[in-house]
């Protein structure tokens, strides 16, 4: 494959044009091509530089199978996966709960709908925003749920939900800031913005170091740390008000990273590792190879 990129000139976060090349990658997931990570030398937030267009990134997506892994089919698999993924959602709802009451909600980069639906079954008024028109389509089908596509998020009223979720999305938005004003726009001023994210700063990055599969260039632009999130709320008029560890997240993301290693032993290193991430980590300074910051809004 060979596109278009465009370089960044000066750090998204503290925009200081102080940036230096830190080291290159391999896209191991899929297109094998090398990207380059830069690292602001201020603030020092790390991102995919350069990086492709925002109108060419979709070559870098394979085209996803979890439309099928959604269909009510049966056997093992299917119904260990659809245990995982409810078990997924409750421990999402639980976390939610502790935060904000029933309201309005919307989820960007909703997929197949699932977790929005799981909000709606506890009468939550929900929408998406979803850019894969498959997925759209798939939840707008089997929930009846009202999801647009990411250039509607301008016309959605300001100050309008209560609860906005980004799971895994933010790390993949090229118009970082505006998408933050854009959040800050349409929460109300008791909303709660909840962000996953992976964890640069995780025992799990640092042991894989370029293997670590979470770097995912360059589908993830950039790569944050709790500073990184910290400066960026600060910016956008947020504050954080919790950090919570995704533990299930150093399983997946150290069995993928061995794979791209290639090396014997690989899947028993992956459990040793992940487990030595997670003991690392602690509920007053959770360091997990994922984290959800919940972010209140800074606004009368
Ligand atoms: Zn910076």
């Amino acid at each position: 494959m060979e596109h278009k990129q465009e370089s960044i000139q000066i750090c998204p976060i503290c925009e200081s044009n102080n940036i230096k090349e830190q080291f290159q990658l391999k896209d191991y997931f899929l297109s094998q091509e090398v990207f380059t990570i830069s690292k602001c030398s201020v603030c020092g937030f790390q991102f995919t530089n350069p990086r492709p267009l925002k109108s060419q990134i979709s070559l870098y997506y394979k085209s996803e199978d979890y439309i099928s892994h959604s269909n009510k089919s049966t056997g093992l698999f299917a119904v260990l996966y659809q245990l995982a993924r409810y078990l997924n959602l409750a421990f999402k709802y639980a976390i939610i709960k502790k935060h904000t009451t029933v309201g309005k909600a919307l989820d960007i980069g909703s997929g197949t709908g699932h977790f929005l639906n799981y909000l709606q079954n506890k009468n939550w008024l929900v929408q998406g925003i979803e850019p894969d028109n498959e997925a759209a389509e798939f939840s707008r089908n089997n929930f009846e749920l009202k999801i647009n596509s990411e250039s509607e998020l301008k016309k959605l009223e300001y100050n309008s939900f209560d609860l906005i979720t980004m799971w895994h999305v933010l790390e993949h938005v090229h118009d970082l800031n505006e998408r933050m004003s854009e959040l800050l726009r349409l929460i109300k001023p008791k909303g709660t913005l909840i962000l996953a994210l992976p964890n640069l700063d995780s025992f799990d990055a640092n042991y894989y170091d370029k293997y670590w599969a979470a770097y995912d260039v360059p589908r993830h632009l950039y790569h944050f740390t709790k500073k990184d999130i910290e400066n960026l709320a600060t910016k956008h008029g947020f504050v954080i008000e919790k950090i919570y560890p995704m533990k299930l997240d150093a399983f997946y993301v150290s069995l993928l990273s061995e794979k791209f290693i290639g090396k014997k032993w690989g899947f028993f290193r992956a459990i040793y590792i992940a487990l030595r991430s997670n003991i690392k980590s602690s509920a007053q300074n959770p360091t997990t190879s994922s984290l959800i910051y919940i972010l209140c809004p800074n606004k009368a």
